[in-house]
């Protein structure tokens, strides 16, 4: 650090994005992205008449996305706000709905711990149960502002419709923030509820099934007076946040439904493989609700298994987190992909291991 910082940002540990390693020789499961191609229909939007109005500013309401989110999902454009990735949308909602604290489980996304110190908020890490499940009683009426990942990050666990229901109705007076990165891959989308509840946040990615982790856009939807107050706070800080090719991207990708029912679907159907796949391997695996899942050997621990897959080419997260520490995250790749992930880590475990898987 140099010594010109200011007290600010030396209380600050930014987070640690997983490896974008730019060499193409490893098999990338780590940071679950979209396997499959952004949608070829999105990406003809791309031409010189696009490219050609780079001179001007973007529009800083995003006026064609927004309308095209909020028909989309049967709302109004004064319920949607477009950001910078969902990150950007989170620490808007941060800003405007921290000030009374924050809390949310002990695993989850890492990025919420960062943006709270960041912001110097109080946050009540609230420990998840034995299995990884939300203990939801513990969030009910607690004064504080509610931030749940559904289906949550690093476990892919997914609470029900009536959880999710009891939950924002047993806490009417603070702000519920539903971070649903992997909603498409799960069975339960919250955006359903927010014309009945006025204290619910829904914040949605075009990083995961929309295959645009590059794009950077996200967006929320929720009452328009709460979308109001974190346009309040975009403004404040980016009003140009999202660029207007990006933004072409992503309203053409939505319209291009067949083409994302297609690659969602095969990535839940190779996830669900992959998991019986990896309990006949004598490893367990957490109920995924997402394009990834949690898995512990019962031959390795979490980062030598870690270790082993990428000196075999292949790269997964691991987390060092006390409760994680033993599993690995593994993404959901293509088909082709998982078969190379399955043969190369039945190797790694006979080794280890000793084991053999019979066949
Ligand atoms: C990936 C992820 C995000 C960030 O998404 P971006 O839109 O790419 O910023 C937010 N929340 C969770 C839980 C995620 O897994």
């Amino acid at each position: 650090m140099s010594k010109f910082t200011s007290v600010l940002i030396n209380r600050i540990s930014p987070y640690a994005p997983g490896e974008q390693l730019r060499e193409r020789k490893y098999i990338k499961l780590n940071t679950n992205e979209n396997p499959y191609y952004t949608s070829p229909e999105a990406v003809k939007i791309i031409n010189e008449s696009t490219l050609k109005n780079l001179n001007r500013y973007s529009d800083p309401e995003c006026t064609e996305l927004t309308k095209t989110i909020a028909d989309y999902y049967g709302v109004e454009s004064g319920n949607v706000l477009v950001t910078n990735g969902s990150d950007e949308a989170i620490a808007f909602a941060f800003y405007a709905y921290g000030q009374c604290g924050l809390q949310y489980p002990d695993v989850t996304y890492g990025f919420y711990d960062v943006l709270a110190q960041l912001f110097d908020l109080n946050v009540k890490h609230v420990p998840l149960n034995d299995d990884f499940t939300v203990d939801i009683k513990k969030y009910e009426n607690c004064g504080k502002t509610v931030v749940l990942a559904n289906p949550n990050a690093q476990t892919g666990i997914e609470l029900n419709k009536s959880s999710v229901e009891s939950l924002i109705k047993n806490n009417s007076d603070n702000v519920v923030i539903f971070d649903q990165a992997y909603v498409d891959f799960g069975n339960f989308n919250a955006v359903e509820l927010i014309k009945k509840y006025k204290n619910l946040l829904v914040i949605n990615t075009f990083s995961k099934s929309r295959s645009l982790a590059g794009a950077r856009v996200g967006f929320v939807v929720a009452d328009s007076a709460l979308i109001d107050d974190l346009k309040k706070v975009k403004n404040s800080f980016h009003p140009y946040n999202v660029n207007s090719v990006s933004s072409a991207l992503a309203a053409q990708a939505l319209k291009d439904d067949e083409y994302f029912h297609i690659t969602v679907n095969k990535i839940k159907k190779t996830r669900d493989k992959l998991a019986e796949e990896l309990k006949l391997l004598h490893c367990s695996v957490l109920p995924s609700a997402a394009n990834f899942l949690m898995v512990k050997s019962a031959a390795l621990g979490g980062s030598d298994l870690y270790s082993k897959l990428k000196d075999n080419g292949i790269l997964v997260r691991h987390f060092s987190d006390s409760r994680i520490n033993d599993y690995v995250r593994i993404s959901i790749g293509t088909d082709e992909e998982t078969v190379i992930l399955v043969d190369r880590l039945k190797k790694i475990l006979m080794e280890n291991g000793n084991e053999s898987f019979g066949n």
